[in-house]
């Protein structure tokens, strides 16, 4: 059958926007460029788990998928930081333990995602099916291998380096980290369970770089090091196994007995790279970018996927199949939101290898839980809002800037003044967030 819809990407927005138009009536063909990833075992790429927190939930549950998703998960509910010596420490997420975040395993989820979307029987996918280009004036896709394909309306979701997008032309803004990643397995503990303490994101903060670790439901735990490519220490000075075993010796040495098998595992992982890509526009005539194609961010929110999960949330709640004018309209109202989070993701990159062991830091922190004990259920972290709301992102920034400001006064005194920064919050922060119904 001719489809309604041609989607190219078949990553986790691809497979749930693909479900999400079926459950809605559409026929919806997706191209995706590798084999298929439930009878070829291919690496995932991008990170073995991930987190998934309210945006993504609700995306989910909105093809009443979250349950499941849940079942799969570890809920994780704060940051366990490792300190060089040894000493640990706990900073919950959230207000309660009902605020966590859920690890995934990332391929689990796609899996899931295809096989639900097939079984609405509107969805077919075509795997090994690369784009190559798109001729807007005949609205014909070509794919390498399969030829010419008629694509009345289109939508781009295969990921960062979109050939859809490249389609589109544009402008595109792409912000290279200087710093890249290699993933590591921690498996469970001898005589089965979790070698650590299970509900927790694991940090060890180490100024420029750090390790962190999600649980995974099999009692394994994913290491991923964050470090920078060049300069001291970086991954241009770790080739052998050996050096890579010294390093960890000297920065994370309670996890280095945990891992076994370090050095090889470091030096037969891949490296990976994280860039920010704001593209725009996002839309041209029936043709749409989304989730990474249009908006990749580094991943240090928690925030792509869950964003890429909450566009699908936002274009569905607005379709009239008026595509030209429903697409413009998406993407106008959603870009100022993606900009936000992709700023935020740079900014938490810094708070989490570096200033989560910054004694400043630290004290700003209990300053503002010390205002949040004060006013109770009126004072949403950025962080809250971000993982914990479905406020828009923008929205999350700017009561961030707010709070930054009272919290940066606060902690300039020796003895911080509550009474004025509770006053503060009712008069700047407060009504932000009761403009979005929040209190
Ligand atoms: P992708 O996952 O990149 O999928 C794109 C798909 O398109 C792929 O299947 C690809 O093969 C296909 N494709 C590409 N080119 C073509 C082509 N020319 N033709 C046909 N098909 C094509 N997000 C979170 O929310 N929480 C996290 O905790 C988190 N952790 C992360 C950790 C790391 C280390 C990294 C790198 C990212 C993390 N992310 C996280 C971000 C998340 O991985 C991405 O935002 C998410 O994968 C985007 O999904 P997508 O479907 O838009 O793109």
């Amino acid at each position: 059958m001719k489809p309604d819809v041609v989607i190219v990407g078949a990553g986790p927005v691809g497979s749930l926007l693909a479900l999400t138009l079926a459950r809605r009536g559409l026929e919806v063909h997706v191209y995706e460029r590798r084999p298929d990833m439930r009878e070829v075992d291919i690496a995932a790429g991008r990170s073995i788990n991930l987190a998934v927190s309210t945006r993504g939930l609700h995306a989910l549950h909105e093809v009443s998928l979250d349950a499941d998703v849940l079942q799969e998960a570890v809920p994780m509910l704060g940051r366990m930081t490792h300190a060089l010596d040894g000493t640990l420490a706990l900073l919950p997420y959230g207000r309660s333990e009902s605020e966590h975040i859920n690890s995934m395993s990332r391929g689990g989820l796609n899996k899931l995602l295809m096989t639900r979307a097939e079984e609405t029987g509107r969805v077919s996918f075509h795997f090994n099916h690369k784009l190559i280009d798109y001729d807007f004036d005949l609205r014909v896709a070509r794919f390498d291998p399969g030829g010419y394909v008629r694509a009345e309306v289109i939508v781009g979701s295969d990921g960062s380096a979109s050939a859809m997008r490249a389609c589109l032309g544009g402008d595109i803004s792409q912000d290279v980290l200087s710093s890249g990643y290699k993933e590591l397995t921690m498996p469970p503990a001898r005589g089965g369970g979790f070698a650590m303490h299970r509900e927790a994101l694991h940090i060890w903060p180490r100024g420029s770089f750090m390790l962190i670790a999600l649980p995974n439901r099999d009692g394994s735990f994913t290491c991923t090091l964050f470090l920078p490519f060049e300069g001291e220490p970086a991954f241009a000075r770790l080739r052998t196994a050996r050096q890579a075993q010294a390093f960890f010796e000297r920065y994370f040495p309670d996890a280095v007995p945990l891992i076994p098998g370090l050095g090889r595992q470091f030096v037969q992982a891949p490296l990976g790279r994280m860039s920010t890509v704001k593209a725009w526009p996002w839309s041209r005539g029936s043709a749409l970018l989304i989730g990474d194609a249009a908006h990749a961010i580094v991943p240090f929110f928690g925030q792509g996927m869950n964003a890429g999960f909450e566009d699908v949330t936002l274009l569905s709640g607005t379709l009239t199949r008026d595509w030209a004018g429903d697409f413009a309209r998406f993407a106008e109202a959603r870009k100022p939101d993606t900009d936000a989070i992709a700023d935020l993701a740079v900014e938490n990159f810094i708070e989490m290898r570096d200033k989560v062991a910054d004694p400043q830091f630290l004290r700003m922190r209990e300053i503002e839980h010390e205002l949040q004990q004060r006013m109770p259920g009126r004072y949403l972290t950025r962080y809250q809002l971000v993982t914990f709301t479905r406020v828009p992102y923008r929205i999350a920034l700017q009561a961030g800037e707010v709070q930054g400001r009272i919290l940066a006064d606060l902690a300039r005194q020796e003895r911080p003044d509550y009474e004025l920064g509770v006053a503060r919050a009712e008069e700047e922060l407060v009504p932000l967030l009761h403009a979005h119904g929040l209190v």
